[in-house]
């Protein structure tokens, strides 16, 4: 799907070739990085396209939906020139609109280019809807090379949270028996592994966009997100809808520190005294109310979606099985726990050298809120993580205290 593309002569090329009107889809900054020199040597070529130009920074939300939709034609193809939020309005439109669609990435900033879902941000919490992936991606080395910081910084973030994601995907397979393919795990261990090995190093922005890119292939190949995301996701989209308006990849960055270091609480579990019938500590009343109290404004839609979740939560023989499970699966999943263990150390090392943060305070974000979103983030996603695990063990608000000092 990607194609390295020098000069852009291979995107020229393929619009020529197409039947299709080339709709350009850009923000006031990408449109100054590329998109003016795309839309000058389509001119060039006598093809002729349409241009849509976002405000800067602008979010994948109704209005600017709104905007393409209102802007696109019936034979639109969508060349969707930026990052994250132009991708993902693009991909869900072209899916919508059932447009052809072909992207150009000017960042190696989020884990999106490739991937069959949208994130879209809907009464301002983030939603993920179905979508289409581009045709192709024209990748301009050097303009992958020159994006600002900040944006390979959440790049990096956003691809070092493929470690949880995998974590989370594995220990769903050993708890509850969700599918699972072992070759798709170890394709995204293996370019998470290739760029961190490569940081600071000639080809680190290529490999870091070519792992980016992959765990949208790999989520188009299983059918869900999960080789691509994880708790760590969760984390951050609560995050989100907290109002924090930092990158997507910086959130997760951020967040995927702390679901290893929840990870790790695993290791200190007395796993023998584990008892089934404790820790149903709340009733369904007081559940409700900690929701609204929790999600305002869409805490009714929560509930509504997580109701038959937390009656299984509840339920004793559910939990037992769970905490069978456990106990035969212990040195599975302390080997989980182990690889991550050593992953964090290179994680860590690898913000260092890229002069990413892990203060909170540098990016602004309260420590309570970073706690609420730890506990409260599972009710975002029906998906089995490790915070689900402990929400089910009754130690999830625990051991996120101890975490978090
Ligand atoms: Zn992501």
């Amino acid at each position: 799907m990607l194609e390295w593309d020098e000069n852009f002569e291979g995107l020229i090329s393929f619009l020529k070739d197409q039947k299709e009107i080339p709709f350009l889809l850009c923000d006031e900054n990408t449109y100054k990085v590329c998109g003016e020199y795309i839309s000058k040597e389509l001119e060039k070529s006598r093809i002729s396209y349409d241009l849509l130009i976002l405000p800067p920074d602008a979010h994948s939300d109704e209005k600017n939906i709104c905007k393409v939709l209102l802007n696109t034609k019936e034979n639109s193809l969508i060349v969707s020139i930026g990052s994250g939020s132009i991708t993902d309005t693009a991909r869900f439109i072209a899916y919508k609109q059932r447009l052809r669609f072909v992207s150009v990435p000017t960042a190696p900033s989020m884990d999106g280019y490739a991937s069959p879902v949208s994130a879209l941000t809907i009464n301002g919490l983030k939603t993920t809807v179905s979508a289409k992936p581009p045709e192709k991606i024209f990748a301009n080395l050097n303009i992958i090379k020159n994006s600002p910081n900040i944006l390979k910084k959440a790049g990096f973030g956003d691809l070092m949270g493929k470690f949880t994601a995998l974590a989370d995907w594995r220990l769903s397979n050993i708890l509850i028996g969700e599918n699972i393919s072992l070759s798709v795990v170890e394709e995204m261990y293996k370019a998470c592994e290739d760029t961190l090995k490569n940081i600071e190093k000639d080809n680190f922005e290529k490999l870091l966009l070519e792992g980016l890119i992959k765990s949208g292939e790999l989520m188009t190949i299983v059918g869900n997100s999960r080789p691509a995301s994880g708790s760590e996701h969760h984390v951050a989209h609560y995050l989100e809808f907290l109002g924090y308006n930092l990158f997507h990849g910086i959130k997760v960055g951020l967040s995927t520190l702390y679901i290893i270091r929840l990870y790790k609480t695993f290791l200190k579990i007395d796993l023998d005294n584990l008892k089934y019938e404790n820790n149903i500590t709340k009733s369904f009343e007081e559940w409700k109310e900690e929701i609204r109290r929790n999600f305002p404004k869409i805490y009714d839609e929560i509930i509504k979606e997580n109701i038959e979740r937390i009656k299984k939560f509840n339920n004793l023989s559910f939990r037992r099985e769970i905490i069978e499970k456990i106990k035969i699966n212990k040195r599975k999943i302390y080997s989980i726990v182990e690889e991550l263990v050593e992953k964090e150390e290179k994680i860590l090392e690898g913000y260092k050298k890229i002069n990413f943060s892990t203060n909170l305070e540098d990016w602004k974000i309260e420590k309570e809120d970073l706690k609420r979103a730890l506990i409260y983030s599972i009710y975002i996603r029906d998906r089995f993580s490790i915070l689900t695990l402990y929400q089910i063990l009754g130690i999830l608000e625990g051991e996120v205290e101890k975490i978090i000092l």
